[in-house]
């Protein structure tokens, strides 16, 4: 089963959200627990989400992935901002539970200026003060692409958190494209050599999730900048050998492309008329 689906702009509920990846031709989708840029979350509506939920099982939807707030950054110097990422991952961390089974994602952090080494330790420490043995979600922990002071620019740093984590089975791994692109990773001529890596570094097993993006910039360029599936430097043979590679099968894709609905209409058409072409 390929699970494929975009991540969605709507914020109008689980239920809107899911007919709305129904009509785009997804069993998937990803979303923000709250504005992109913090603020609070809307109340959880039990009558939308039991309707998610029946509707999600009815169109056999792979596992959702929602998305933290870009601004939270548990490795932040001012420890104010520190106590914001903290308050809003336990939130987002409770109100998953509505929706159990699922993951959340979030981008590991900057250190701004205070070290890689510091970054680490620091998104750890809020990880093992936000993990509860209860819950059901899992977290994960997203490649970037190495900009300004991001943490988690390769594997290696992505891995000393996680060896950090008391709770490591909550954790996991979601791999962005355009990301470990721009991180140097060179998924367009040795998906095998970036995938054995992972799997040697971090242990594929927890590789939970991809962000399915091309990339407008070049290998090792860090600057994070999405284009659309078959637009840019990544190009749709080289996305859809990802889509289609063995130790990948079963987990959900994310599209987060510069669209539309129309847009991600086309491209989860592309991408599923180009798979069942596929041949290894
Ligand atoms: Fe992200
Ligand atoms: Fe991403
Ligand atoms: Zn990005």
């Amino acid at each position: 089963m390929l699970y494929i689906g975009n991540h969605t702009t709507s914020s109008k509920g689980y239920e809107k959200m899911a007919r709305q990846m129904i009509a785009n031709g997804g069993n998937t989708f990803a979303f923000f627990t709250r504005n992109p840029r913090g603020g609070k979350a809307k109340e959880i509506n039990e009558t939308d989400i039991e309707k998610f939920l029946a509707l999600a099982k009815e169109n056999h939807f792979g596992k959702i992935v929602a998305h933290a707030p870009y601004t939270l950054n548990a490795c932040a110097a001012k420890e104010n901002l520190r106590d914001f990422a903290r308050e809003t991952m336990a939130d987002d961390l409770k109100r998953m539970e509505y929706t159990p089974g699922n993951y959340y994602n979030f981008h590991p952090g900057s250190h701004v200026g205070q070290g890689a080494e510091i970054g680490i330790h620091k998104i750890a420490e809020i990880l093992n003060e936000v993990l509860t043995d209860g819950q059901t979600t899992t977290v994960l922990l997203e490649t970037m692409a190495g900009k300004g002071s991001e943490v988690g620019r390769n594997f290696q740093e992505i891995q000393e958190i996680l060896a950090l984590v008391d709770k490591k089975e909550k954790m996991g791994v979601c791999l962005d494209t355009c990301h470990v692109w721009d991180g140097g990773y060179d998924i367009v001529h040795d998906l095998d050599g970036v995938l054995e890596e992972f799997d040697r570094i971090i242990g594929l097993e927890k590789l939970k999730a991809v962000h399915l993006n091309d990339s407008m910039n070049g290998l090792g360029s860090h600057k994070d900048r999405h284009a659309k599936i078959g637009e840019g430097q990544i190009g749709l043979d080289a996305l859809v050998r990802v889509v289609c590679h063995p130790a990948l099968q079963g987990l959900p894709f994310i599209l987060e492309t510069p669209n539309d609905d129309e847009g991600w209409t086309r491209e989860i058409r592309l991408l599923r008329e180009s798979a069942a072409d596929f041949v290894l």
